[in-house]
């Protein structure tokens, strides 16, 4: 067997902070107001990032005269823009919102304050980019651009300068101009503004290119940080290459190859780094990769196709039942897969975060878009018929959740859009829908509604579909896929997410250990509690960031359903 290829990537991939901020801004925005939100230039250059956005009623324009409307909201994006052409569009009827990341508004306020003492600005960087042309703005008029050391000599001599970098720049060049400078000035401030992430990501291309047979970069062909990363990578690597996606990638290229390393751009997303990273498995893998790669779309096509959500809810309904000491009903377990089912797939069939579709979701909700919306239609109409049969509340309640988890995806009538932007929207309804179905009706149906143990598998549902769905959440925002306030990830961030996460856990853990400390079924409570520490490990994989790509993360995700379901049915 040949050996097998070494594919690393990254750990710096995906968009920085400065392009995260940026975008979580203009989202913030479009769920709080209904105004039309434009940005001067484009967030970042992708065309399924800025087609989303523009559904969120977010456009991107060159100039403020572009803007008819009054009142409109204008961002500033994170490359900042100079002062006196924020003092003039300040000056408009525009609500101006300033998305310039801290760490260019840090090397502005430098500019300024060493122009304020006389020093000029020699700033490393490219005369062209929006970011410098901001900085520029701050020099007071005296202000020079050099993109390298060469250029640095064809500068007149300079009393007092201050040298600063464009916040993307290679260290090497800025410091290699900065010695130049010395020459050239009578006093001369080094004022390194190459950004943290930057530096990092700078670092790690180096310290991978040079242990590399190929290095493949990812981002836009006119993404200047992205140039910049694949110029590195061209003097370390033995073989480098730029691409903006997987399919200019060809086999030819992996020849003999044994080593890969894959990075990108600051205003790269993860979803494509990631689709690259498929391309690369498929065209690089050793021979076993065939039979792999089956299985691996197979597990694909049933995590997108909502049938391992199916398992979820059921094996759920199966936990909720013991621990309600319902007689566990083969049509609660069906009803709530096919619930879970239906609107799992509605939902992934509308879901678009600036992704663009993978191999799996083109096959299911492109080739086969109709089929993939009249089973999803007819799994939740069979659902609602099952309830039918369990008694009227239950059917009234399964069409309403049922409803309200079909329309939520789509632009909601009635002024009903303003809750769909309520913070953590997404969350609460799905903890809800599943806490019905899987823990809720099957009490109803014995007439326990109000029972103690009905009570228990209800918030014991809830709590751990809301975990389940935040974290879906965390994974998602790890993707770089544009999702707003209706996650609460997104709506809390991550501090108080985690905090949340782990008092849902502290608080479900110390229920059981009450119960079981009273003589409450103690086995039941035992198995459950075993349960709860794949939940913690679960936690903690995520806090300390090793979130996986999507496919991975949902599969580890539900699979404390199955677990807890495990565990439950062990017990008599
Ligand atoms: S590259 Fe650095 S400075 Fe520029 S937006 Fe990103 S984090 Fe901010």
């Amino acid at each position: 067997m040949p050996p097998r290829v070494q594919i690393t990537v990254a750990k710096s991939a995906g968009f920085c902070p400065g392009v995260k901020n940026a975008i979580d801004k203009v989202l913030e925005l479009s769920a709080q107001r209904q105004r039309t939100i434009y940005t001067l230039g484009p967030l970042i250059h992708n065309k399924q990032v800025i087609e989303t956005l523009k559904e969120k009623n977010i456009f991107a324009v060159k100039s403020t005269e572009e803007i008819k409307e009054k009142g409109a909201i204008l961002v500033i994006r994170a490359h900042g823009i100079p002062p006196e052409e924020e003092a003039r569009i300040r000056a408009l009827d525009l609500e101006v919102v300033d998305a310039t990341c801290p760490l260019v508004k840090h090397v502005q306020k430098n500019i300024a304050a060493h122009a304020a003492k006389g020093y000029s600005t020699i700033i490393v960087g490219d005369a062209d980019h929006a970011e410098v042309l901001g900085l520029m703005g701050y020099t007071a008029g005296r202000g020079y651009v050099v993109s390298g050391p060469e250029e640095v000599k064809k500068l007149p001599r300079l009393e007092k300068a201050n040298i600063v970098a464009q916040t993307t720049q290679e260290a090497d060049i800025f410091l290699a101009a900065a010695e130049e400078a010395r020459k050239i000035t009578g006093e001369l401030a080094v004022s390194n503004t190459i950004c943290n992430p930057t530096k990092l990501r700078q670092e790690e291309t180096v310290q991978f290119s040079k242990r590399s047979d190929l290095v493949i970069v990812v981002g836009g062909k006119n993404s200047a940080n992205t140039a910049r990363l694949f110029q590195i990578c061209e003097r370390g690597a033995r073989k480098a290459v730029h691409i903006e996606q997987e399919d200019e990638l060809t086999p030819a290229l992996f020849e003999g190859v044994k080593s890969i390393f894959i990075t990108a751009g600051a205003s790269t997303p993860t979803w494509m780094t990631d689709k690259v990273l498929e391309k690369v498995r498929e065209l690089a893998g050793h021979e076993e990769a065939g039979l792999l790669d089956q299985v691996s779309f197979a597990w694909k096509l049933v995590i997108t196709g909502s049938l391992y959500t199916a398992l979820a809810a059921t094996a759920l309904t199966y936990v909720c039942m013991r621990l309600e000491g319902a007689p566990v009903s083969g049509k609660f377990l069906l009803m709530a897969g096919l619930f879970a089912f239906s609107l799992h797939m509605a939902h992934r069939a509308a879901e678009k975060g600036g992704a663009e579709p993978d191999r799996a979701r083109r096959l299911l909700f492109i080739t086969y878009k109709r089929a993939s919306r009249v089973t999803s239609v007819a799994c939740g109409a069979l659902a609602i018929f099952l309830s039918a049969a369990l008694g009227w509340e239950i059917f009234l309640a399964a069409a309403f959740f049922w409803a309200v988890g079909m329309l939520y995806p789509y632009k909601l009538p009635m002024g009903l859009e303003r809750f769909a932007n309520f913070p953590a929207s997404k969350d609460f309804v799905t903890a809800f829908g599943w806490a019905f179905m899987c823990a809720y009706a099957p009490g109803l149906r014995e007439g326990w509604a109000l029972g103690n143990s009905t009570q228990l598998a209800v918030f014991f549902a809830f709590l751990l579909v809301f975990t389940r769905s935040v974290l879906f959440g965390v994974s998602h925002a790890h993707s770089d896929l544009i999702t707003g306030r209706e996650n609460f990830y997104k709506a809390a961030g991550p501090r108080l997410t985690y905090f949340t996460l782990a008092s849902i856990f502290l608080l479900l853990s110390a229920i059981l250990l009450t119960l079981k400390g009273n003589g409450w079924r103690p086995e039941l409570a035992s198995a459950l509690l075993t349960g709860m520490l794949y939940y913690l490990a679960l936690m903690l994989f995520f806090f300390f960031g090793r979130i996986p790509e999507r496919v991975t993360a949902e599969t580890l995700i539900d699979a404390q359903f199955l677990i807890l379901a495990g565990l439950t049915y062990s017990v008599k």
